[in-house]
């Protein structure tokens, strides 16, 4: 399969416009016409992963944390030279992935045994906007479809979403004006008020394909931002444990689970023993969350919590690092890659740089 094949598919499983502004997900080494049939999975970009992609005769390295964040003035470093001298591609799904229908918090989930519940945050990097185009009747179904199949109307689990209205259309043509079948200099036509629900990536795309479809010689096609949010991305889960669980198991359940040497317990002065219901879960850094989680969560389970941050939290925290609650989505991604009917190679997880040289004393 094609590098430009496995981006497209991308679009599907975590479009890129749901990264966050600051992020640069995505290709970041290779060509679209480079043929790839084994596939590299790691959280990092290191020496270590570009020689086992190597040794494992893999075309392509998919990693979670991007290797290239900032501009470029001049490539010199030596991992990007081995990358690109040994011809391999990296392709890099970092906040996309954190916040897709299926995510890395969705993975952390299932690797806890939790029952997703919902988002915790409606944080993405995208921007949602309705769309209204107004069309004769007749020509309404067909402009749905043009909508729909270039990414319009997916709200949450549904998709083909669309408002439809009756409307009556006033013109009056001027001297070069080509109105709709001839209909005359001066009239109305009865027409249908189309609206659609659109994430701000697909937004070129769709209005390209209605204003492809419509039959107007200038059709009237507005957009507008709204706040609504799509509930199928989010930063972070709202979840449940499906049997009565305190505080200091579902501590142990993080460490046992994630296979982490040890987990912080903030207990914010909670009880060990009584029962969690809501559980707030974050892989990676998920401080930013700690405010969203007391609204609603008895307990966050995140990485990277700072010495003021557990000071702050008046909810019980678990962090049991950015590493390994992160480390699950590697499975999300080799799931993906199964799916493309490549082969998928997982680093495992002691052999990742953090395990490897970080001493727990
Ligand atoms: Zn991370």
């Amino acid at each position: 399969m094609k590098i430009s094949e496995i981006m497209k598919q991308i679009e599907e499983f975590a479009p890129l416009g749901l990264a966050l502004s600051w992020d640069n997900s995505g290709l970041q080494i290779g060509d679209l016409n480079s043929e790839v049939e084994n596939v590299y999975i790691t959280l990092d970009v290191t020496s270590t992963a570009v020689q086992k992609a190597l040794e494992n005769g893999c075309q392509l390295i998919l990693s979670h944390h991007p290797l290239i964040f900032q501009q470029l003035k001049n490539i010199t470093n030596p991992l990007y030279l081995e990358i690109i001298k040994n011809n391999l591609s990296l392709i890099s799904l970092h906040t996309n992935l954190d916040v897709a229908e299926k995510s890395v918090n969705h993975s952390l989930a299932q690797k806890l045994g939790l029952e997703v519940l919902g988002s915790l945050s409606s944080e993405t990097g995208a921007t949602n906007y309705i769309i209204v185009v107004y069309c004769p009747l007749e020509e309404a179904e067909k402009i749905m479809h043009s909508a729909w199949n270039a990414g319009a109307g997916k709200i949450g689990n549904y998709y083909n979403c669309a408002n439809k209205q009756e409307s009556e259309g006033y013109y009056k043509a001027s001297e070069n004006a080509k109105p709709y079948k001839d209909s005359g200099i001066e009239g109305h036509i009865a027409e249908t008020c189309l609206q659609f629900c659109c994430e701000s990536f697909h937004l070129n795309d769709v209005l390209a394909a209605i204003r492809q479809n419509h039959p107007y010689e200038t059709p009237l096609i507005y957009h507008y931002e709204v706040a609504n949010p799509n509930p199928a991305y989010g930063l972070g889960l709202i979840c449940k444990y499906n049997a009565e669980i305190n505080l200091q198991d579902l501590a142990i359940l993080v460490k046992e689970r994630l296979n982490c040497p040890q987990v912080k317990l903030w207990t914010a002065s909670f009880d060990l023993h009584k029962n969690i219901n809501r559980i707030a879960i974050c892989g990676g850094s998920g401080s930013s969350l700690i405010s969203a989680a007391q609204k609603t969560a008895d307990v966050l389970i995140t990485g990277d919590i700072s010495y003021h941050g557990f000071l702050e939290s008046k909810i019980p925290l678990i962090d049991a690092g950015h590493f390994y609650t992160e480390y699950p989505a590697l499975q999300l991604l080799a799931d993906f890659v199964n799916k493309l009917q490549l082969h998928p190679f997982i680093m495992p997880q002691n052999e990742h740089l953090y395990t490897q040289h970080l001493l727990i004393i």
